[in-house]
Parts: structure tokens; C-alpha cells; sequence
């Protein structure tokens, strides 16, 4: 039985006869239904970089060194030392654990392996003003996608990033709200959405005009509805925040989400900021200057790091250690995105129809769901419900056959063989007999169970129970997260 792949708990024949979904088609619409610097640290800034007054959404500073001193460059709450080795240990011995169950001691996942859903919540006053555009919102979404992908020059990190929702409230409270202010909890409150995967982006305009600021990996679990990033609206791509308005503040506080912080953390020590490929950094740097702030330590200052303070023209890349820092925090605190409701709604649309969601099926699909609230065997039903809905489509049945994945395959019904093999390949992306089985062993198991379901070898009983265990396998929950 070693070799059989899918040993998950059997769940073929429990009489969980859910609705029957009828065939539903698919390509229409189911709609209807700051921490404030200190000014000794900036001495060592290059001269010619700080040009005059800074001016960012009605909030005027004498130069960008005052901008850089008053905290507003990004406003997530520092890390003190301590508290800063807590962290560092634990990821440690969770490191260890990886390098020792990958056998080869490398563990870091592929490049582009991991999608983030991105909520974004833009923020409007009361008057409607402040509003971003969704192709500005695409644009950040452009931005973060080359930023973590190495396109910009940089590590090609395991991240990728898809919007897959919007939502936008007037509310003038909200749209001042500053960091670590009421009124930020109670907008968080009000529209946060899915779990520690799940990446909430908020756009507003805050009264001290911050930039942005995020929360970090760690602060999830006890304070989950705070949870995400919060930045300047006019800083998206498009926005007037020059020279903070090419997006790089989504990129920057997303770096902190993901457990990353300043270059210029810890300042020229040999800890520094925790990855060993950004060399030490005394303070911040602002504009674009060339600098060497800890001379004694290796290194120049990586002022074109997304993680130090400069201009968006002149940051682009993350390093290699970064990548690995960020891959780590992610699976030790943040979990497989494929929890989700909406990332797993738009895979299900993915894998079976090969094209992306309309908006209207992903919100009704991603409400099946969602509307279980907390009650996580509720959920798992419905996930299932979900997925096996894909299967009834009429959409999937013609893309099955124009994709050539089943031949012959007869509509309506699927034999048990074939039910199997779609399952492979819908929900594994393999044939049955691939790696990592290699064999058809895996395959004979589970249709020896679907034949001998007890409930009716056709019966929806039975094939609830397939769907279910393809969904829970580790491979199946790899393709997303390990
Ligand atoms: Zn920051």
C-alpha cells in the first residue's frame, strides 16, 4: 500500500448524498444568485540626494531626510531585539525540520509556486474621493508579480500574486485611518477576508500621511483580523506619491507581510536584518545614493533592496536570502493558499475549464463556501459540493473533449475507469501511472473502492468520497503550498 499515493481516509460510502448539483453552464454568469528614526543615524546620506520639499498627497515635508525622520516612509511597527531572537529561533528549528525532511537539505520551494489571493479594499471618503481604478489595482497586482518573480532583476521567489476581490466603502474615518488607530480596527474588522494565506491590501489616504505600513507573519496568530497591508493610495502604480508612485510600497509592505525587514534592521551588525546577502545598512537610505554606512561589515549599503527606504525608481530586487527567509515565514505561519475559498474556487475553474473565473461565478461559488462561516465540516462538504459541481458542468464535458483528456468519453456519464483517470489528471495534473506513483496502483485502488462502493457504484455518494480524498491528498494541497 506504500505506493498508493491516495490512502486518505475513506470516505466513499458515507451516505453524504448533498444536493444534487444539477449541470450548470459555466460560461455564463451565476451571479443572480512609524516608527520614527533617529536623525544621528542619517548622517551618512549621500549629499544631492535629499533635493528639496517632499509633497505626497497634501502632506508637504521640507525634504525627503525630514519625510524619511517623521516614520511616514512606512509605518510597521519595528521589532525590538529580543523579541526579534524569539523569531529568529523559531525559524531556525523550523528551517532545520525542512532541510532535514527534504533529504537533500534544499527546501525552497519553485520559483512562482505559491499564488497569493489578494482582497483588495480600497477606501473612499465619504464624497467618493480617493478611489483607485481597477486597472490601477491590475497594475500593483503587474508590479508585485515582476518584483517577486526576479523580473526586475532580482531572486525569482517562490510568490505570485492574483486579485480575487475588490471591494470599495466610502467612509471618511476609514479613509484617514492611521496606523494602529481605531478606526483601522474597525475598518479591518469590517472587511477583512479569508484566512492567514490570504493577503488583505487596503488603500486609503492616512491623516499623517504614511505611506504604508503591513503586519508581520508572526502577529497572525493573535490578532488575525488585523492582519494585511495598508497603503497610500496615490503610491499604486499610476498615483501622484513621485517618487513613491510606481507600486514598490505594496512591494515593500508585502516584504514585511511576508516576514522580511529593513536592510537597515539591527543597523551595521552582524545579524543585521537576519539574511546573510543584504549586506548591513546603518540607516535608511532615501533617494538613490551609493553608500558604504558599515564600512567594517562586507558589502555596500543595498540601497536597491525593496526593503530599504529609496525611491521606487531605484529599488528592484530581493535577494536570494530574502526569498528564502520569506518562503520559510510563509509555510511556518501563513499555510497553503488553496484554503482559500476564492483561490479555490478559481482553481476549480483553472483545472477543469482552463480559463480564468468571471467575477459573478467566483463570488457564487466562493459563497457555497463562505457561508459555512467557521464550521470547517461544513466547509470540507462544500468544497466538495463546489469541485464536483465543475465536474456536472457542460463547460467541462466539451473541454474535456476538445482537450483530448478523456478519448472516448461519453456524455453524460462518466464510467468508474474513467472518473479515476480524470481525477488524476484534473486534480494532480499527471496521468495516473506518473511520478510519484509510477505505476497504476494508486489507480486500481480507487476505482477497486469506487467499484465496490456499497451506495451504488454510480451513485454521487460514492463519488463525493473520491472527490474529497483528491482534494485532502498532500499532493494535491502541494501543488499550492510544500
Ligand atoms: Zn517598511
Amino acid at each position: 500500500m506504500k505506493k498508493i499515493i491516495f490512502r486518505l481516509t475513506l470516505l466513499l460510502c458515507a451516505a453524504s448524498l448533498v444536493l444534487m448539483l444539477t449541470a450548470r453552464d459555466f460560461s455564463t454568469t451565476a451571479a443572480n444568485n512609524a516608527s520614527t528614526i533617529p536623525s544621528t543615524q542619517l548622517g551618512q546620506q549621500n549629499k544631492g540626494q535629499d533635493d528639496g520639499p517632499v509633497t505626497i498627497n497634501g502632506h508637504t515635508w521640507a525634504s525627503k531626510k525630514v519625510f524619511i525622520e517623521s516614520g511616514a516612509r512606512c509605518a510597521t511597527p519595528p521589532v525590538d531585539e529580543a523579541k526579534q531572537q524569539e523569531i529568529q529561533k523559531s525559524l531556525e528549528e523550523f528551517e532545520a525540520r525542512r532541510s532535514e525532511e527534504s533529504g537533500t537539505g534544499e527546501f525552497l520551494r519553485a520559483p512562482g509556486s505559491v499564488t497569493i489571493p489578494v482582497y483588495f479594499h480600497v477606501i473612499r471618503d465619504s464624497n467618493g474621493n480617493g478611489d483607485v481604478s481597477d486597472s490601477r489595482l491590475d497594475a500593483q497586482i503587474n508590479v508585485l508579480n515582476a518584483s517577486f518573480s526576479g523580473q526586475t532583476g532580482g531572486a525569482n521567489t517562490p510568490f505570485r500574486f492574483v486579485k480575487v476581490e475588490t471591494t470599495r466603502t466610502n467612509n471618511t474615518s476609514w479613509y484617514f485611518a492611521s496606523q494602529g488607530s481605531f478606526e483601522e480596527r474597525q475598518m479591518k474588522t469590517a472587511l477583512r477576508r479569508g484566512g492567514p494565506y490570504s493577503l488583505n491590501f487596503y488603500t486609503n489616504s492616512s491623516s499623517d500621511g504614511l505611506l504604508g505600513w503591513a503586519t508581520f507573519p508572526w502577529d497572525y496568530s493573535f490578532d488575525p483580523t488585523m492582519d494585511g497591508v495598508v497603503c497610500l493610495n496615490a503610491s499604486l502604480p499610476g498615483g501622484s506619491a513621485f517618487p513613491y508612485n510606481a507600486g514598490d510600497t505594496g512591494t515593500h509592505e508585502i516584504g514585511h507581510w511576508l516576514g522580511l525587514y529593513h536592510t537597515f534592521q539591527g543597523g551595521c551588525s552582524t545579524t543585521n536584518d537576519e539574511v546573510s546577502d543584504t549586506p548591513a545598512e546603518a540607516s535608511p537610505a532615501f533617494g538613490c545614493p551609493f553608500r558604504d554606512s558599515c564600512p567594517s561589515l562586507p558589502g555596500t549599503d543595498p540601497v536597491e533592496n525593496f526593503m530599504d527606504y529609496s525611491d521606487d525608481s531605484c529599488m528592484f530586487r530581493f535577494t536570494n536570502g530574502q526569498s528564502t527567509r520569506s518562503d520559510s515565514m510563509f509555510l511556518q505561519y501563513r499555510g497553503n493558499p488553496i484554503d482559500d475559498a476564492r483561490f479555490f474556487v478559481r482553481q476549480q475553474y483553472l483545472d477543469f475549464l482552463l480559463r480564468e473565473p468571471d467575477a459573478g461565478g467566483l463570488g457564487f461559488w466562493a459563497g457555497q463556501i463562505t457561508q459555512c462561516g467557521t464550521n470547517q465540516t461544513c466547509i470540507a462538504n462544500k468544497r466538495v459540493d463546489v469541485s464536483r459541481a465543475f465536474w456536472q458542468s457542460s463547460e467541462f464535458r466539451q473541454q474535456a473533449r476538445t482537450a483530448n483528456m478523456l478519448n472516448p468519453f461519453p456524455p453524460p456519464e462518466y464510467n468508474n475507469g474513467q472518473f479515476i483517470d480524470l481525477s488524476y489528471r484534473v486534480y494532480l495534473q499527471r496521468a495516473p501511472n506518473d511520478p510519484p506513483d509510477n505505476n497504476f496502483d494508486g489507480y486500481n485502488f480507487w476505482l477497486g473502492n469506487l467499484n465496490g462502493c456499497t451506495n451504488g457504484g454510480g451513485d454521487y455518494g460514492c463519488y463525493h468520497g473520491i472527490v474529497r480524498a483528491f482534494l485532502e491528498s498532500i499532493e494535491y494541497r502541494k501543488r499550492f503550498a510544500q
